[in-house]
């Protein structure tokens, strides 16, 4: 694979967005790190610089369709034509069906699957236009179902489906699009969990843990991991899939 491919990934200024940057720097290509605050993505860069990659911060709402389109375009000036996409930014809004709000509601659609839509839609001209592209979903094992989170749940079960019409759409192209659906990751959303539900995070990953085949929760670069692997050569016949990567079948 070319050194020069340039990829965006969203939400980046930390947790599996952050590992994925780097990993992906790491695999030769230019990256984009994209989050709401561009100044928060510092970290992220100064890890790339140190594992001798190239990157720039772009600071980009992915729910809105005006700034996602900015966004893209300078990329494509300043790295050139981004090929591969990542749509991990991710909010929770959790609260029981009866307590949940149209707020909670609409701005996890507006993020998860919405900005997946305005990025996907925003990039893919520059993939098509290549011959060659890729596209990685961030689902969730909530997509299968889980209490309280109904809006969470809804949005990364779309997402699934949203990845399996890109790659029907976008493979004759040379573009695939998978989703990945991680379990327990220990990050500042699942630290938030525990914080919202009064558990010291150490106890809540024990008590995950103890659950999960694997006897361990995941950590951002199991999923960075995954997501070189799709974007690589070796994927080019895997696509339209959903991989769950969870210790086990789900969490
Ligand atoms: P995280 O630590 O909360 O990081 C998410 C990042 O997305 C934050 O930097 C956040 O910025 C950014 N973001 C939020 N809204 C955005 C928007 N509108 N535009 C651009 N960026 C935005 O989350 P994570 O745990 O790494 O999760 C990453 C992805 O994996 C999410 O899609 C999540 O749903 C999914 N996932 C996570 C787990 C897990 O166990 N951690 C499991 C399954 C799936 P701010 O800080 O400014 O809000």
């Amino acid at each position: 694979m070319s050194g020069s491919k340039v990829a965006i990934v969203t939400g980046a200024a930390r947790g599996i967005g952050a590992a994925t940057a780097v990993r992906l720097a790491r695999e030769g290509f230019a990256v984009a790190v994209c989050d709401l605050d561009e100044a928060a993505c510092a970290s992220t860069l100064e890890d790339i610089a140190a594992a001798g990659g190239r990157a720039i911060a772009v600071g980009v709402d992915v729910a809105d369709s005006s700034r996602v389109e900015a966004a893209v375009a300078r990329v494509a000036a300043e790295l050139g034509p981004p090929v591969v996409l990542v749509n991990n930014a991710g909010i929770i809004r959790d609260n029981m069906l009866f307590k949940m709000t149209d707020d909670d509601w609409d701005s996890v659609m507006s993020v998860h699957l919405r900005g997946a839509f305005l990025m996907s839609r925003a990039v893919q001209a520059h993939m098509t236009n290549a011959g060659w592209g890729r596209i990685v979903n961030l689902s969730s094992v909530s997509a299968l179902g889980n209490r309280g989170q109904a809006n969470y749940s809804a949005a990364k079960a779309g997402l699934q489906g949203f990845t399996k019409t890109l790659a029907i759409e976008l493979g004759k192209f040379g573009v695939t699009a998978n989703a990945i659906a991680p379990g327990f990751i220990a990050t500042e959303m699942t630290a938030a969990t525990a914080a919202r539900m009064g558990v010291d995070f150490e106890e809540f990953k024990r008590a995950a843990a103890d659950q999960i085949p694997v006897r361990r929760v995941g950590v951002p670069a199991d999923i960075a991991g995954t997501v070189a692997f799709l974007v690589s050569d070796d994927a080019s016949f895997v696509t339209g899939q959903v991989i769950y990567v969870a210790g086990g079948p789900r969490a």
